[in-house]
């Protein structure tokens, strides 16, 4: 087994607190094992560039400034993550794009994500009001209140306790859900 990759002095990426939304198992093998997920054919063609993410924010009509592709780093949070948008002067606006159309059951890792970079932002630039999920461009619109920022403060703590542990967390995944995870070949309670 390849070591642990993970220390728990290192910030905290975005994605993986939305790896530990589909399965806390993710995270745990990622740092557990060294292994991720080797980007495929889907994912690769699902990717936007800066151009098209700024022609989105213009069919959101979305209130400049724009700041696309934007890196966020909180040393306080031990937190770090690239928003596809942030828009405005505050209070902003937060915005992840997925070139795809996805069944509503499984956009929650994608909207938990989206809710930690909205704590990202609140942190370091100052309060999001909105978030917005656009998939194939459909955008689910969300009002970010405080309950929001404290559930996604408690999943990135979640996060890193499992990437430092020895046990395997136990799965909240739904079997249907393994079928579609690469992780499923490594994973402790869904092995082939
Ligand atoms: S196979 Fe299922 S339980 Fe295992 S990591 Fe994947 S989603 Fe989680």
């Amino acid at each position: 087994m390849p070591e642990a990759s993970w220390s728990s002095r290192e910030l905290l990426s975005a994605s993986m607190a939305k790896q530990y939304a589909y399965c806390p198992v993710i995270p745990w093998i990622m740092a557990a094992m060294g292994f991720s997920e080797p980007p495929t054919p889907s994912m690769e063609s699902g990717r936007l560039n800066a151009f098209q993410k700024e022609e989105i924010a213009a069919e959101l009509r979305l209130p400049k400034p724009w700041r696309i592709e934007y890196e966020v780093v909180s040393s306080r949070l031990g937190l770090r993550g690239r928003v596809d948008i942030v828009a405005g002067g505050g209070p902003y606006i937060v915005v992840e794009v997925k070139r795809y159309a996805r069944r509503v059951k499984r956009l929650g890792h994608f909207k938990a994500q989206l809710m930690v970079y909205a704590l990202l932002v609140s942190d370091v630039l100052g309060p999001v009001r909105e978030a917005i999920l656009v998939v194939g461009r459909k955008p689910l619109v969300y009002t970010v209140t405080g309950g929001d920022l404290r559930r996604a403060a408690r999943m990135v703590e979640e996060t890193r306790r499992v990437l430092v542990s020895e046990e395997p967390p136990r799965t909240t995944a739904r079997p249907e859900m393994c079928e579609y995870c690469w992780y499923r070949r490594l994973c402790p309670w869904r092995s082939l």
